[in-house]
């Protein structure tokens, strides 16, 4: 599906280096024309859940209006229809992210597939002595599940700490990957500190001591190129929604043999071959794990939303985005008693900050009346903030559609709110 208003080679436009047409593509987001408070929104919560295009909202609409079924049962039109568009959105994303259509589960979301891991993979296979590695700046989707394994299996948490650049500490994880550590559970790139964690490397360290690696890509997919097979993970998790998809989709990749050794962890329609009351036979992977009737419009959405990225150039997203946060950082730098967390080189555009003496509700909601969306609290990594001693912080988190001038009325904007907190 070609997106809307590329706008390329078109005269008398702003183009950026790239020669692409950055204002044009932002057309593409109808949300972003809106106003909050009267004034023109400015959306910088995109760590926090991204904008939709209008191909992403136009085959989420074409779904209801034209193919509406459910997959796989359905013996008329409209059923294979739905079930061609499930699975093309599966071919879609493997695709995207270079790996097998069959090795890639459908999922509400990272956090259900984190889940997916811990319940099918993890908990049939810890034993008390076993230890899960966990770095310090996961999101709770990548803790939570394996503090709950932990409890049923008697397996340990230990964590792999941070240096205070936010960079992982990689010297203290080669350390800690010892022989009673099975699983390694690691962000690709983390939603407060915006560090781009070198997973290949980590990985394949991980590999050599035989431990099991999941990587939560949730902060990843959007922003830049993820090429799962390069990164040679064991499972790698992803969310639609934070990728210009809808809600309630994402998907779990693992290697073939992860799939092929791990039971069913939802049981029910869609994930048999064959049910009797003496016992059922499930059907194989991906559609093991796929019981129940799927987010179908969604997936319709998100195949759209992959081939919006692609047709953006993943590359060129990156690139935009480091440029939006050097700006952003270099203007953020100069407000007296702004303290950035998380100054890793080559990070992501997500500036989780504090201002001494402005409680960061305080001050998102001061900047809500201005028209912006920030993010402000823990952000759903409570561990990642007590280590930093911070009680709150505030995120502005940017994509690719912001601009340069709304960074410019953000910086004036926290200035003022400054000024009225005193
Ligand atoms: N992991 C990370 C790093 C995140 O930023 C998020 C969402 O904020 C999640 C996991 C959870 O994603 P979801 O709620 O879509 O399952």
């Amino acid at each position: 599906m070609n997106p809307v208003n590329l706008g390329k080679g078109e005269e008398n436009m702003h183009t950026d280096g790239n020669g692409r047409d950055w204002e044009a593509i932002r057309t593409d987001f109808p949300l972003l024309a809106r106003e909050v408070n009267g004034k023109p929104l400015i959306y910088f919560d995109n760590a926090n859940t991204a904008q939709k295009p209008i191909p992403v909202i136009a085959a989420v609409d074409g779904f209801y209006r034209r193919h509406n079924a459910n997959v796989a049962r359905a013996m008329h039109a409209l059923g294979a229809e739905a079930t061609d568009l499930y699975e093309d959105a599966r071919e879609r994303l493997a695709m995207f992210f270079n790996v097998r259509a069959e090795d890639l589960v459908l999922c509400s979301g990272t956090t259900f597939a984190i889940n997916l891991v811990a319940y099918s993979w993890a908990l049939p296979r810890l034993r008390p002595g076993d230890t899960i590695l966990v770095s310090r700046m996961e999101h709770h989707a990548n803790i939570v599940p394996w503090q709950l394994i932990a409890e049923r299996t008697g397996a340990r948490i230990a964590v792999a700490e941070i240096l205070p650049d936010g960079r992982l500490d990689l010297d203290a994880l080669r350390k800690a990957m010892t022989p009673d550590v099975k699983l390694l559970a690691v962000a690709h790139v983390s939603n407060v500190l915006g560090t781009v964690n070198p997973v290949r490397d980590i990985c394949r360290e991980a590999r050599r001591h035989g431990i099991v690696t999941v990587v939560d890509g949730s902060q990843a997919a959007p922003h830049r190129k993820v090429d799962i097979a390069a990164i040679g993970c064991d499972f790698y998790a992803v969310t639609g929604h934070k990728m210009c998809g809808p809600t309630g989709t994402g998907a779990l990749w693992a290697r073939k043999e992860h799939w092929r050794s791990m039971p069913p962890f939802i049981g029910g329609g869609e994930m048999i071959r064959e049910v009797r009351f003496e016992g059922t036979v499930f059907n194989d992977p991906p559609y093991r794990f796929e019981a129940g009737t799927p987010n179908i419009a969604g997936f319709a959405g998100l195949g759209a939303a992959v081939d919006y990225l692609d047709s953006v150039g993943l590359d060129r997203i990156a690139a935009r985005e480091s440029e939006l946060l050097a700006h952003a950082t270099e203007e953020l730098n100069r407000i007296e008693g702004l303290r950035i967390l998380g100054s890793a080189p080559g990070k992501a555009a997500v500036i989780s900050f504090l201002i001494d003496g402005a409680h960061a509700h305080d001050l998102a909601t001061l900047l809500d009346l201005e028209g912006i969306a920030i993010r402000s609290g823990r952000h759903c990594a409570h561990p990642l903030l007590q280590y930093l001693g911070v009680a709150a912080a505030c995120r502005a988190s940017l994509a690719f559609y912001n601009t340069h001038e709304e960074i410019e009325r953000f910086v004036a904007a926290i200035q003022k709110a400054r000024r009225l907190l005193g």
